[in-house]
């Protein structure tokens, strides 16, 4: 399956199981706005559970709270986003398609990489065990002719970025000839500054409504708040605050399903420290997020870090963890030493003082700051995608199945009556009863069981329960696992017992 195919499979799979939705469907969708189904609610809310147990719950020096989406104009003002949150935006003439100019310019060096490891892949199957790899690449003309050409696309590129400079980017894109994706056209307007806020009004009348704008970013609630909490909570620096929530983009480009998209959710902590020590905190929190990330089990070689190019505003340094998503390799999470940017322009632009007194040293200062930030829906894509796969199996007969890190999955157990009468699916309702105060359980007794295990298999159903006649004698169920589809026979004890192993937190973090 090519990996095009493959994300079509993922699309097609999270709608047709209840995971995602196209919003406003019924009315052609709006574009690059998602909904969650039954399904999807479940695994999201599961996703969240798992961050927040493991940065608030976990941390002793960490809280959490929950502020609104619209908040003083002003605020965005401070941040650096109504002047510098901005995407540099090109439109082909042609196919009146807009772009945005760095992920152009990205996407070209992409292709071109993937140029090299073809040509790689080649050489390989024809030297077989001969085949030098360090060699090759050094010594191929057509290989070290790309190796150049992305070598010197990344100097002009960073450049331009760093700079600011748009005419010195639109000359990257003339020279290398990207053509539109949609008409194959080159004939591209100038480059400009678009920035990504949605604004709205608050106030009944128009002359007197007031200009606000949804959240780009849920990290400011926490900065306002910062002395709030501080104080409030009487938390002694170094301390973090969390936060989930919604956050607004009018997003250029808003394809790759739920990758991108213009209303989405961020988990966000910004860890409050004094100044001077962020390089270490730097370090301690990429160590943590990537343990978090690997303590699901999507596999190792599907992360990597990637260091930034070009700081934002507020950044002094900054790194993304990249997942190998269906499409590549692709920011999932961010992490940003924010240094004292944000609570000092605050403290300007309010003035109100905004230091904290640090007892221990006796001194006052306004402290940095080292955030982590990460998608949940994008988070979602990538449990998703991973977990989703075909197999083949012994009896020549093929299934679909999501295998979803227990502890994510929507549904834990799902308890099957093998026949609609003789009293099994009364047991089967009584087991029902017995665990849904404990786990997320559903019931099914429609279809033979075959069938229903496949259900469940798609679903992502760790444990599917079978009540047969023997369980009306000896009060044992079969327990199926979805992964390794082993059956085995157990007491309702041993049942509980199997079930907490594989979903509680212990088992993970
Ligand atoms: P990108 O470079 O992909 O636009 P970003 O660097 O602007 O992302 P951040 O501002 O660092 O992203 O936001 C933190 C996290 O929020 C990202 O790592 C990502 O998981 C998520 N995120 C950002 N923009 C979107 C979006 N439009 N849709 C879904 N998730 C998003």
């Amino acid at each position: 399956m090519t990996s095009e195919e493959k994300f079509k499979k993922v699309v097609s799979h999270a709608k047709e199981y209840g995971f995602v939705f196209q919003s406003s469907e019924i009315y052609d969708g709006l574009s690059a706005v998602y909904d969650y189904g039954q399904n999807g609610t479940e695994l999201k809310n599961n996703i969240k559970d798992y961050w927040w147990k493991a940065m608030v719950q976990l941390n002793d020096n960490i809280v959490g709270i929950d502020s609104s989406i619209l908040m003083h104009p002003t605020i965005w003002k401070a941040s650096g986003h109504v002047d510098a949150f901005n995407d540099p935006l090109i439109d082909n003439k042609d196919s009146k398609k807009r772009y945005r100019a760095d992920v152009l310019i990205e996407d070209f060096i992409a292709k071109t990489e993937s140029k090299v490891k073809k040509e790689i892949l080649k050489a390989k199957k024809k030297f077989g065990d001969k085949f030098d790899k360090q060699q090759f690449l050094e010594t191929n003309n057509r290989v070290v002719h790309y190796q150049n050409k992305i070598k010197s696309i990344h100097n002009d590129f960073s450049k331009a970025l760093e700079n600011d400079d748009l005419i010195g980017m639109k000359k990257i894109i003339d020279d290398l000839e990207i053509a539109c994706p949609v008409s194959g056209s080159k004939n591209w307007t100038e480059i400009k500054q678009f920035n990504l806020m949605f604004g709205t009004k608050l106030g009944a009348s128009s002359e007197s409504a007031m200009d606000l704008y949804l959240r780009p970013e849920t990290a400011q609630g926490i900065f306002v708040n910062f002395l709030n909490v501080q104080k409030t909570g009487r938390l002694k620096i170094p301390f973090g605050i969390a936060q989930i929530g919604k956050a607004f983009r009018n997003e250029i480009v808003a394809r790759q399903f739920i990758f991108r998209m213009r209303e989405f959710e961020q988990m966000e902590m910004q860890f409050f420290i004094k100044p001077g020590t962020q390089k270490e905190w730097y370090i301690k929190w990429k160590e943590d997020r990537m343990k978090w990330h690997l303590s699901l089990g999507l596999g190792k070689e599907n992360y990597r870090f990637h260091d930034h190019e070009k700081l934002a505003h507020y950044a002094d340094a900054a790194c993304d963890i990249e997942f190998n998503f269906p499409f590549g390799f692709k920011e999932l999470e961010g992490i940003h030493s924010r240094t004292d940017f944000d609570l000092s322009n605050h403290e300007k632009f309010s003035s109100k003082k905004l230091k904290y007194f640090d007892s221990n040293d006796n001194e006052s200062y306004i402290p940095y700051v080292l955030e982590t930030s990460i998608g949940v829906d994008r988070m979602f894509l990538a449990v998703f995608s991973n977990s989703l796969c075909d197999e083949k199996l012994e009896d020549g007969s093929s299934r679909t199945v999501l295998k979803l890190p227990a502890i994510l999955a929507p549904v834990k157990a799902t308890i099957l009556p093998l026949l609609k009468k003789d009293g099994l699916p009364e047991i089967a309702k009584g087991l029902v009863e017995k665990l849904k105060t404990e786990y997320r359980v559903s019931y099914d007794e429609k279809d033979a069981i075959g069938r229903r295990y496949r259900r469940q298999d798609a679903l992502g159903t760790p444990f599917c329960i079978t009540i047969d006649h023997q369980s009306k004698e000896d009060n044992t169920f079969t327990l199926r696992e979805r992964d390794s589809m082993i059956q085995e026979r157990l007491n309702f004890d041993e049942l509980l017992k199997k079930i907490d192993s594989a979903v509680s937190i212990k088992s993970w973090i």
